[in-house]
């Protein structure tokens, strides 16, 4: 598995001053230590993560989202419940989630979303001069979030660090409205 540190240390538990050097930057929290870890120990068992890129894990709730590679993320998936239930149950998080790693906000805010999918994504100006992502989604597609929205906010902000806002068009509220 590809992490950005050595498998060596994940292995041993001992740090080098490299690794130990991105932990006290913050570029390695804690919490993708572990994560890293667990994964390591099921390299043997699900071959897909042999070669995978793993490149944080975020938590929010009960819901743990663990970034892989693109191409990685189909392969994952392919083992089906039965990987997440075995990260699940070391990691002690009840939901897991393997999101596509992307750099590009819109690409990784639709991964967070998905299966439901974003109609558009404005930034606001808020008048004491910080901003808030507004994402819009259509009301049909707000029982496909497969997470709660006040998780969403909370990855959001620890994953790309910005304010998200939610709205949803045409819900049956407004349609009412409209008569
Ligand atoms: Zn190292």
């Amino acid at each position: 598995m590809h992490t950005k540190i050595c498998t060596v240390d994940l292995k041993s538990g001992i740090l080098c001053p490299k690794c130990e050097e991105k932990v006290r930057r913050g570029e390695v929290t804690p919490l993708d230590l572990e994560v890293a870890k667990v994964l390591l120990s099921l390299e043997s068992k699900y071959s897909a993560l042999q070669n995978a890129y793993f490149y944080r894990a975020v938590e929010a709730g009960d819901t743990l989202v663990i970034l892989m590679g693109n191409r990685d993320v189909p392969k994952i998936l392919s083992y089906g419940g039965k990987l997440l239930k075995e990260i699940s149950e070391r990691t002690g998080k009840r939901r897991i989630r393997i999101v596509a790693y992307n750099a590009d906000k819109r690409r990784l805010l639709e991964e967070l979303f998905a299966p439901a999918s974003i109609l558009t994504i404005n930034t606001l100006w808020l008048p004491d001069g910080s901003t808030e992502t507004k994402v819009v989604l259509s009301g049909r597609e707000a029982r496909r979030i497969p997470i709660s929205i006040s998780t969403v906010k909370d990855l959001a902000k620890s994953l790309m660090n910005i304010n998200l806002r939610v709205e949803f068009e045409g819900t049956p509220a407004y349609k009412t409205v409209r008569g």
